[in-house]
């Protein structure tokens, strides 16, 4: 792993090497499946992490600086795995030595109701808050308008850096002595029994006793007829960085005063849908309209902007961000997986387990979900017979 070569590689004599198969395949090496094969890894387990590209890259696009961190949710699920996430978060940081995640500060406005049953949500899992009136916030932030009261979460917000985080979550798991084949694709999966999985690549079959399969919006092509699944909808969404006014130079004081922010508004408001937003390492601001964008097949992303939406983050940005540019917006391409209810999959199915539709906000929850993922593998398996295929 070329980003953290001072790591020391932990290079574990393998059982595999004797029988051909490994414990754990995971498919995808996206974030969510480098948080498995980290946390497999981690407990000693022969992992063999598959991605049908290069490093660096997701969803087709390089990846970005700049996924939006927080506990500010309604659920208490998922305030609590989004709690797991931050130390591990931290592991991950101080295993490979890189900065991830960056408290920034967050703010909730907009909804009044919704905003209200956030700060409920707050105060009953103990997470520090205070409202904030509307003059009082743009003072703070003057990069920033708001017409109502600010919901202010000071030191559990914040933003990743999602190109190291990839990167990190790799190495890390290759440190505890995965192996990481880049630009193989699983072309088909084939269950051979209760503890043995086949998986088809052009460079040959991998056999495992556990297959995590965690390929964002490939899932249901790959499972298709293995796993009974949600719809798993593909939507092409379309975050959008805009620069600050005055550039890049004066960037680092002014990043500062940038928190991680939420603007609850919906169609009656006038806008197709929240908007969420935080600074960039790069002296933008990254934002976009959570969910709105056009199904798509998944095979197919197109990424060329929408002009219209375009037109919409521009007027949004001229109408509440005075402190962005909003003349020169820098489109980004993204595709959205998310289920009905916006519930994520992480489910088994015999040897199979599954993690997928995490929405618009899995990135944060990455390390967690991998530590569930891998206790998903590892409960199985410890259940299994002792004449499991080893
Ligand atoms: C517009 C937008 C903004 C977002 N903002 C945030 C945010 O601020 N904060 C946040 O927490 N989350 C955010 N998310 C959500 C987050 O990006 C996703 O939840 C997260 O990336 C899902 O990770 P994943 O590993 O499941 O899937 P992916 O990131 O899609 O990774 C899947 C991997 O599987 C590989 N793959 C696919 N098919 C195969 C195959 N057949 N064989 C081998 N490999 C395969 C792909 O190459 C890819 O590397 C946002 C999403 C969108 C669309």
């Amino acid at each position: 792993m070329p980003a953290f070569p001072h790591i020391p590689v932990q290079r574990r004599s393998s059982r595999s090497a004797r029988t051909g198969v490994v414990d754990v395949v995971v498919i995808g090496g996206g974030v969510v499946g480098a948080a498995a094969a980290w946390q497999l890894a981690g407990r000693d387990r022969d992992v063999v992490l598959l991605d049908q590209l290069e490093t660096g890259r997701v969803r087709g696009v390089p990846y970005g600086s700049a996924e939006i961190y927080r506990q500010t949710y309604s659920s208490a699920r998922y305030v609590r795995l989004a709690a797991e996430a931050l130390p591990l978060w931290r592991e991950v940081e101080a295993q490979t030595g890189a900065a991830l995640l960056q408290i920034t500060g967050g703010v909730d406005h907009g909804d009044p109701r919704g905003t209200r049953v956030l700060a409920e949500s707050l105060a009953k899992h103990g997470i520090a808050h205070e409202w904030l009136d509307p003059d009082e916030a743009s003072a703070r932030w003057p990069g920033m308008v708001f017409s109502g009261p600010v919901l202010y979460q000071p030191d559990r917000t914040g933003r990743i850096h999602a190109g190291q985080a990839v990167a990190a979550l790799t190495a890390a798991a290759v440190a505890h002595g995965a192996v990481v084949k880049r630009s193989t694709p699983a072309t088909a999966i084939a269950v051979r029994g209760d503890d043995l999985v086949e998986v088809a690549t052009p460079r040959g079959p991998v056999r495992a006793r556990r297959a995590v399969v965690a390929v964002g919006a490939r899932t249901a092509e790959l499972l298709d007829g293995l796993v009974e699944l949600p719809r798993l909808r593909v939507t092409q969404e379309q975050p959008t960085n805009f620069p600050l006014w005055g550039g890049a130079g004066s960037f680092p004081a002014r990043q500062v005063a940038w928190p991680t922010f939420v603007h609850h508004v919906a169609p009656e408001d006038g806008w197709p849908g929240s908007v969420h937003g935080t600074a960039t390492a790069e002296g933008c601001v990254k934002l976009g309209f959570r969910g709105v964008g056009p199904e798509m097949h998944p095979d197919r992303p197109s990424f060329a902007p929408d002009p219209a939406q375009l037109r919409r983050l521009q007027e949004y940005v001229a109408a509440f961000l005075p402190g962005l540019d909003h003349r020169v917006p820098q489109p980004l391409g993204c595709t959205r997986t998310s289920t009905p209810d916006e519930r994520f999959v992480l489910d088994t199915a015999g040897p199979l387990v599954v993690g997928a539709g995490f929405s618009s906000h899995g990135f944060a929850f990455a390390p967690a979900l991998g530590r569930v993922l891998a206790d998903l593998s590892t409960g199985a398996m410890d259940r299994a017979p002792a004449a499991a295929a080893r």
